[in-house]
Order: structure tokens, then C-alpha cells, then sequence
């Protein structure tokens, strides 16, 4: 624990003037979007965040893609499925999110 760099090091000062560290966990890093890598938004970071709407939103792929690039999967996903796109003019990334729509 003490040599693992996800533990916060606090200097503190004891009453009696001794210099010690108290360690403290680091604050969890915000989810980002599978795509464009944009932090996502509505969705707490507290450790012990209890009911599930406070863990993620409702949304289709919500807390892995954020809104913008759902938008996107959905928009590409129909266009794919009418033939009016072919699965190569659209970009890697969205590729595996838009064949999980197309395979429902
Ligand atoms: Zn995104």
C-alpha cells in the first residue's frame, strides 16, 4: 500500500511536532466516451454511488459513449441498415457500437 501510487500522500504535522504521511486513496478519474474520449457527463464518480441512475444514465450505450457519438452510432446504424451506407465509410471506432445495433 504505501509504495502503490493510487494511495494519496498527506504530510502531516503531529501535536507533538513529529513529521508523519497519512495515505489516502486517490479520487476516481471520470468515465470517459468510447469514441471521442470526452469525459461523461451525469455520471457520479463518488466510491459507494448508490442507485444505479447515479452509476450511469438510461440512454442507449450510456456510461460508454457520450451523447454526441450516440447520436452518430444511431444516425450510421439506420443509414446501414436501409443501404444507404456501407459499414466501410464510417470510422473504426464506430464500427463495433454500430454492429451491436445492427445485429438487435
Ligand atoms: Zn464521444
Amino acid at each position: 500500500m504505501q509504495r502503490s501510487r493510487s494511495m494519496r500522500r498527506l504530510d502531516r504535522v503531529t501535536p507533538k511536532g513529529r513529521h508523519v504521511l497519512h495515505y489516502r486513496r486517490r479520487a476516481n478519474s471520470l468515465p470517459h466516451c468510447g469514441i471521442c474520449g470526452a469525459e461523461l457527463s451525469g455520471i457520479s464518480i463518488k466510491r459507494g454511488a448508490k442507485s444505479g441512475s447515479r452509476r450511469s444514465n438510461e440512454r442507449l450505450f450510456g456510461g460508454a459513449l457520450c451523447a454526441r457519438c450516440t447520436s452518430e452510432v444511431i444516425k450510421y446504424a439506420s443509414r446501414i441498415e436501409q443501404g444507404e451506407m456501407k459499414m466501410s465509410e464510417v470510422g473504426i471506432k464506430q464500427r463495433a457500437y454500430i454492429l451491436q445495433m445492427v445485429s438487435h
